[in-house]
């Protein structure tokens, strides 16, 4: 006997269906780009899978989709014969958002509906965007290998609860059934969804079928033939030629990939060969996911093995600070069953990590050179993770230090805008350093009494505040043969920018106020390591200095911060 369970989402699902129904109306076209991409993910789960278990094919090994209508019943289905789902499954994925940054998109919820639609769109809404045309979601599923009387109805009105109820499901996979709210039932027509099919979802490399139907003279109106056709080109999109794939099928494939419904910035579609053969497609972002500073956030890099999807999340084709980049990565020679410790130790993956790093480095430099608009927008969103590339890829510093964009005392503003190229280019005549200070915040790099000096001479300092920026300047040593000094460490050595006068008055102080600072040192005693005259001053009386070879005042408050 079928027994119907009667549970309530978890709280953030009801709020964010609420939210997603009023907010997204308007686009509410991208109900069948998740569902069709929900769909799709689920055959290349299969596929994968099927690697290891051919027997989970059963019998049915052509993988595709179809979307059903039914004029009658006012409802759309789309129904695919991939991984499937078990109850429990079904409970978790449907009932629940198990995605990383959860917490942080609700806080950063304004109720502002405009802002509030781009954010949900940043987050993404995937399955729950069915209740924005429909208010009844039937899903039926059986997951690959279980057998028929383990299937799952699973049914919503997307009103705070869902049913979940078993049931007979001979055939494998998941079908998703909308019922239209009144509204929408101008989607009951299949020549409307194959245009929305071909808008969003043309690079889905599976088939997706439908009725065919042809206009019928008498009854004046489109009929069934009786036969199906497949509506999209099925084939992978990265696959085919760049000639032949448009501008918007890019940007398409890409809303796929990254579960991103914006619009990339920009990406690169390569096909290396060579001793490793293998094709990239790899994309920028134009915004920053929510939890892209957690380190071990997903990864945005597929792999593939000649056109079959082997895994999502594929770390080791990706160095961790370039872990914005989302797309595939379709190599030509790889077991088919290779794990992610197999690929952690290969050599062939460490060359193609390093091909698909450079390729990311190149488009960057030429976003930096023929698109200064967009390169800003990147920086903004991202720049702090080219800034932990500085250590992080020895190999591509000099490259990655190209790309970094500072605050200096040039403008005074926060804006991150000046290149180190730049900055050597307004070095005063006999300046052989590039100067730095760093604080917690950019007030106090701006503000900072050691830049007294440096702006009575009018030299440009670097004004460093980020957290990462300790980090980028103990790892960067030189940029363009010129050493990176801190205008906070050390006997502050001007060289050629002092004048042959200013040297003198430097030499008189030291000798006039010897005694001053014998008494200061005796009275201080161990705090400090040693007092000395200094020249940095113009304003202030006096500043404290780290010594050349210790860390910075700023690094040592990082290092007590963490209990070093
Ligand atoms: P996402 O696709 O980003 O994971 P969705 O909200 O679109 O988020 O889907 C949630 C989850 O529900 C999926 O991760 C998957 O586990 C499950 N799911 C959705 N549709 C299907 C399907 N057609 N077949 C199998 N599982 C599915
Ligand atoms: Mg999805």
């Amino acid at each position: 006997q079928t027994q119907t369970e009667t549970k309530a989402f978890q709280a953030e699902v009801k709020q964010l269906l609420q939210l997603m129904i009023h907010s997204l109306y308007s686009n509410k076209e991208i109900f069948l780009r998740e569902l069709v991409s929900n769909a799709s993910d689920a055959c290349d789960k299969l596929r994968y899978e099927a690697l290891a278990n051919p027997s989970l094919f059963e019998n049915d090994p052509e993988l595709g989709l179809r979307i059903l209508l039914d004029a009658e019943a006012k409802t759309i289905t789309i129904a695919d014969n991939g991984i499937g789902m078990t109850k429990e499954e079904a409970i978790a994925h449907l009932g629940t958002i198990a995605k990383s940054g959860t917490k942080e998109f609700f806080s950063a919820l304004t109720g502002d509906a405009q802002k509030d639609a781009n954010l949900i769109g940043q987050f993404g809404v995937g399955f729950y965007s069915s209740f924005i045309v429909a208010d009844k979601v039937t899903v039926r599923s059986r997951k690959a290998g279980a057998p028929a009387n383990e299937g799952v109805e699973w049914v919503s009105a997307g009103e705070g609860e869902y049913t979940v109820a078993d049931i007979d499901h001979p055939g494998r996979g998941t079908e998703v059934t909308l019922h239209l709210r009144a509204e929408q039932e101008d989607l009951l027509n299949g020549w409307k969804l194959r245009e929305i099919l071909r808008k969003y979802s043309d690079h889905i490399a599976l088939p997706i079928r439908m009725a065919q139907e042809k206009w019928d003279e008498d009854a004046k109106a489109m009929k069934p033939t009786g036969e199906e056709e497949t509506v999209n080109q099925a084939s992978a999109l990265w696959a085919r030629p760049k000639s032949d794939v448009t501008e918007e099928e890019y940007k398409a494939f890409y809303q796929h990939v990254a579960h991103d419904y914006q619009e990339p910035l920009t990406w690169v579609h390569a096909k290396v060969e060579g001793r490793q053969e293998y094709t990239q497609l790899l994309y920028v972002p134009s915004q920053a996911p929510f939890d892209l500073w957690d380190r071990n956030a997903r990864h945005g890099i597929k792999l593939y093995v000649k056109r079959v999807f082997i895994m999502d999340d594929a770390e080791q084709l990706m160095p961790t600070y370039m872990r914005f980049v989302r797309g595939v990565v379709d190599v030509a020679d790889l077991p088919l069953n290779v794990s992610r410790e197999i690929l952690q130790e290969s050599k062939d993956i460490e060359q193609i990590r390093s091909g698909c790093t450079k390729r990311v480095l190149g488009l960057l430099e030429e976003l930096a050179e023929n698109n200064v608009e967009k390169y800003t927008t990147f920086w903004n969103q991202f720049g702090q993770l080219l800034k932990e590339g500085v250590g992080e890829d020895q190999a591509n510093q000099a490259r990655i230090a190209k790309l970094l964009r500072f605050a200096t005392t040039n403008t005074d503003s926060p804006e991150q805008n000046v290149s180190l190229t730049e900055y050597v280019s307004r070095m005063k005549p006999g300046q052989d350093k590039i100067y730095y200070v760093t604080a917690e915040t950019f007030q106090g790099a701006k503000n900072s009494p050691h830049l007294e000096i440096f702006r009575k001479k009018g030299i440009e300092v670097l004004l460093l505040s980020d957290r990462v920026d300790e980090w980028v300047v103990s790892h960067l040593r030189d940029f363009d043969g010129k050493s990176l000094q801190s205008v906070a460490k050390g006997g502050l050595d001007l060289g050629e920018l002092e004048d042959a006068s200013e040297k003198q008055a430097r030499a008189e102080a030291e000798s006039s106020a010897k005694d001053l600072v014998e008494r200061l040192q005796k009275a201080l005693g161990e705090k400090l390591k040693e007092v000395r005259v200094t020249h940095r001053l113009t304003d202030s009386p006096a500043c404290l200095v780290a010594d050349e070879h210790d860390p910075g005042a700023n690094l040592q408050r990082m290092l007590k911060m963490m209990g070093q």
